[in-house]
């Protein structure tokens, strides 16, 4: 699969582990314009369908910096998106609606600090905590090429693969949970 790098066009169909548009870093943008809002509507039509929290353009075949979240019926986007401070440790229990079917338990930074660009096209940022950080640092990991396999234990992945080779894993199928041990 050719991967386009100056569209920002989607059939909305949202892409999973081996899909290589999953594993590049994506493009910065440098523009807030109408296909940028007609991108980020396509986001979040993608996201309530499936349904999940948070999606990035890259889940849907997008190679670009933007991704969209909604927890407690309040959907935002952030363009550029970067971490300037994280602190603290959580452990959570991840999943990705890209590896569908699968949560993983890691430990990541319990809060961070995020700056981006808003959908409105204004500088913001977010003090975020527990799942709004987890998520943050979980999407903004999609736009850097990085997935859940890239940061299990040794352990982890290898159960992971396993369960890929010989476990039905589509979303209606019981979702396996890998533990940190
Ligand atoms: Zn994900």
């Amino acid at each position: 699969m050719a991967i386009d790098e100056s569209t920002t066009d989607t059939d909305g169909q949202i892409r999973v582990f081996g899909d290589p548009v999953l594993e590049v870093v994506a493009a910065r943008i440098d523009n807030v314009d109408g296909k940028l809002i007609s991108l980020a509507e396509d986001m979040f039509r993608a996201m309530y369908e499936a349904p999940g929290l948070g999606l990035a353009a890259p889940q849907i075949g997008v190679q670009r910096q933007i991704f969209v979240w909604d927890i407690d019926d309040n959907p935002q986007g952030i363009i550029n998106p970067e971490i300037v401070e994280s602190s603290g440790e959580w452990v959570y229990d991840e999943g990705c609606l890209s590896i569908p079917g699968m949560y993983v338990e890691m430990l990541r930074p319990r809060r961070v600090l995020v700056r981006g660009i808003s959908l409105d096209g204004d500088e913001v940022q977010f003090e975020a905590d527990e799942l709004l950080a987890r998520l943050f640092q979980h999407e903004i990991d999609h736009l850097n090429g990085v997935l859940m396999f890239d940061r299990m234990t040794p352990d982890q992945r290898e159960a992971a693969l396993k369960a890929y080779e010989t476990r039905d894993l589509r979303p209606s199928a019981e979702p396996i949970h890998l533990r940190l041990s």
